[in-house]
């Protein structure tokens, strides 16, 4: 991935996004509430508008631009969450022009270990780290195995799509869907639902 790609890849969320608000909002609205599809919506509308003004030399920067307009833009738990997830991913891409699926990896890497230093939650808390914790270490083993990107990426998705719909089963002990307890079972984390939107999009665009 360039940096061309990465903006664009920045873009198609954007429009993923938006064209998903309603139905992110509507899992929130059954364990939580209800603004996820609305908060990621506009964090995404500042990223773009960010991304659209600001000249970005690297992927590095796209990413740190894209974090930053999610901290400042996004209310709620998933704005800090997700802007600390694309700021370590940043910080491990600073300067690159190009990352390839190691690079990718590794990144994603840093900046799961942001979001869980942050919100102190684990796997099986039924968050987004329910797709992202797997994800990052599927993608890990494929970038050691010396295995395609474009094909890694595709897998990924698939992974992140079963992860995603696994949460329904999980009681919510993080986040706002937590003082629900048991009646959080059977609905799928919006989060998750975000996560593996962003994925799907990724592994769209890389092929
Ligand atoms: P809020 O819960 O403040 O309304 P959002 O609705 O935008 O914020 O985001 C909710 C999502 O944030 C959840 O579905 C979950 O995936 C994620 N989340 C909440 N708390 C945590 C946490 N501590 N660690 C990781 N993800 C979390
Ligand atoms: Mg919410």
């Amino acid at each position: 991935m360039n940096t061309e790609k990465a903006i664009a890849v920045m873009a198609a969320i954007s429009k993923e996004i938006e064209k998903s608000k309603d139905e992110l909002s509507a899992l929130d609205q059954a364990i939580g509430d209800g603004d996820h599809g609305f908060n990621m919506a506009r964090g995404f509308e500042a990223v773009m508008s960010k991304l659209n003004a600001a000249p970005t030399a690297n992927v590095g920067d796209v990413l740190k631009t894209t974090a930053m307009a999610l901290i400042s833009n996004v209310g709620g738990a998933s704005g800090p969450l997700y802007g600390t997830l694309f700021l370590k991913m940043s910080g491990a891409a600073a300067g690159k022009t190009e990352l390839d699926l190691a690079g990718f990896a590794a990144a994603l890497k840093d900046g799961v270990k942001g979001v869980q230093d942050r919100g102190k939650a684990a796997l099986g808390e039924k968050t987004m780290l329910d797709v992202l914790i797997p994800v990052t270490e599927f993608l890990e083993k494929e970038a050691s195995a010396g295995h395609d990107g474009v094909n890694a990426l595709e897998a990924a998705a698939a992974l992140a799509e079963k992860c995603r719909d696994g949460t329904k089963d999980i009681i919510a002990t993080k986040g706002r869907a937590s003082y629900l307890g048991e009646r959080s079972k059977g609905h799928i984390d919006p989060g998750a639902a975000s996560s593996c939107l962003m994925l799907k999009v990724l592994a769209k665009a890389a092929a």
